[in-house]
């Protein structure tokens, strides 16, 4: 940070400055070239945050339209990154598979399935609606017979959180953005606003708009100005494992339970999310996680991963938007108009990062969304209490 007391100001000054700060950051600085933006992070390393623990998923396998249009521009986006995000013609690499992402249903998933197959046609997005005999066809590893059909998205994929991550921080910073090494500790509003946030270095800092990025830690800043926000942390283990046997390659596989897994390298990542997990600030690992819940699930659907070995458990947090599943995007009308937040994307928020910075700087900038309406995202839901439930398989 510059030392002049001025400095201290900022137009814009983002709180957390991983994927979705960054992204903010980013599209800011492209949308207004002057504006002066700050990204205060606390940990340049971003050891704990969930950008670096995610599986790197890109899909637009969702039933409201606002996620599959976010996925389709974040999937573009992240696709173009290397040149896109590249600094003095040092390229981006964010190591993009476009391997498809396939969603399996027994029968009690199949009407959903099909009504979100129409949505995702109505979109545009290229997707194939497949019987159990299709499935089969097309991998033939997988156990369909308990199966009542399946989504394969063929241009959909993934790729590597902390290349994307990175490309969009050093892009952000080529463009004028200062990255703060510092922590929030506090934030002061009057009666309408946010005035300043303090910092745990003593400094403060003040800018006409404030963004709060910091994914599952969001509900304890908007606690400081007295912003109910309904968004917890939630653990979720990832674990890489090989297969012991030989199996055709795979999409990203998702089903109704929540299994979830893709190739990486020789071998698979992927989880099962447990929705009853206790919510809260927990990194523990459980190493017998995947031999008790992920191992079963994966093997019954895939036999060939009766062998399978795990090699690694990590665990992440969601940031889970316990109201409705979606997103928050937007500001509190009436109380404090110059406090954004973008949290809450409760396992999606890699993917739609790069449209959910661009629609966060179009609020910022002109007041209103320019490209994506995502004002069902808005945070007036909140203070209504109206859930907007995405339908997709989660
Ligand atoms: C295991 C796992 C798998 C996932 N898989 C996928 C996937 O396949 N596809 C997908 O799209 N999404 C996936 N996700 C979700 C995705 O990782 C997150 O939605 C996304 O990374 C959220 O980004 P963020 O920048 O909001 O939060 P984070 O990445 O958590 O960053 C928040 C930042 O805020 C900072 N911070 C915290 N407190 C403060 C403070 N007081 N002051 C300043 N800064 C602060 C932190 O240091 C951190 O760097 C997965 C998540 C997990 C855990």
């Amino acid at each position: 940070m510059r030392a002049h007391p001025d400095a201290y100001r900022y137009d814009v000054a983002i709180l957390g400055g991983a994927v979705m700060g960054s992204s903010t950051a980013y599209f800011l600085k492209t949308l207004a070239p002057s504006a002066s933006v700050c990204v205060i992070e606390p940990d340049p390393t971003y050891e704990f945050c969930s950008t670096l623990r995610s599986s790197g998923g890109v899909r637009v396998l969702f039933s409201c339209p606002e996620n599959i249009e976010m996925s389709k521009f974040g999937r573009a986006f992240i696709r173009d990154c290397p040149s896109a995000l590249a600094v003095e013609g040092r390229e981006a690499p964010v190591d993009w598979v476009q391997g498809g992402y396939l969603f399996i249903v027994t029968p009690n998933g199949m009407t959903l399935l099909e009504s979100n197959f129409e949505r995702q046609q109505a979109h545009g997005c290229e997707v194939e609606l497949l019987t159990p005999e299709q499935l089969k066809q097309r991998f033939p590893s997988m156990y369909v017979d308990d199966l009542a059909g399946g989504v394969h998205s063929l241009h959909d994929g993934w790729c590597d959180p902390n290349g994307l991550l990175q490309g969009l921080r050093r892009k952000a910073i080529s463009l004028g953005v200062e990255y703060v090494a510092d922590r929030v500790i506090s934030v002061s509003r009057t009666a309408t606003a946010v005035s300043e946030v303090r910092l745990s270095s003593g400094a403060s800092v003040r800018a006409d708009a404030i963004v709060n990025a910091t994914g599952a830690w969001s509900a304890k800043l908007c606690e400081m100005i007295d912003m109910p926000l309904p968004v917890v942390p939630l653990r979720r283990f990832e674990h890489y494992f090989t297969a012991g046997t030989r199996i055709e390659p795979l999409p990203y596989v998702k089903d109704l339970e929540r299994l979830a897994f893709r190739s990486e390298g020789v071998g698979f990542s992927g989880g099962l999310v447990n929705g009853d997990e206790p919510r809260g600030f927990n990194f523990d690992v459980d190493h017998d996680y995947f031999e008790r819940v992920m191992w079963p699930a994966v093997a019954h659907r895939f036999p060939p991963f009766e062998a399978a070995k795990c090699h690694r458990t990590w665990s992440g947090l969601y940031e889970q938007c316990e109201l409705d599943g979606n997103p928050i995007i937007g500001s509190w009308s009436g109380r404090c108009e110059n406090f954004y937040v973008v949290t809450g994307f409760s396992g999606h928020g890699m993917m739609h990062a790069p449209a959910a910075g661009r629609a966060l700087a179009e609020l910022i900038v002109h007041r209103s969304f320019q490209t994506l309406d995502l004002s069902r995202f808005g945070y007036d839901r909140i203070t209504r209490s109206e859930p907007y439930p995405e339908a997709g398989i989660l």
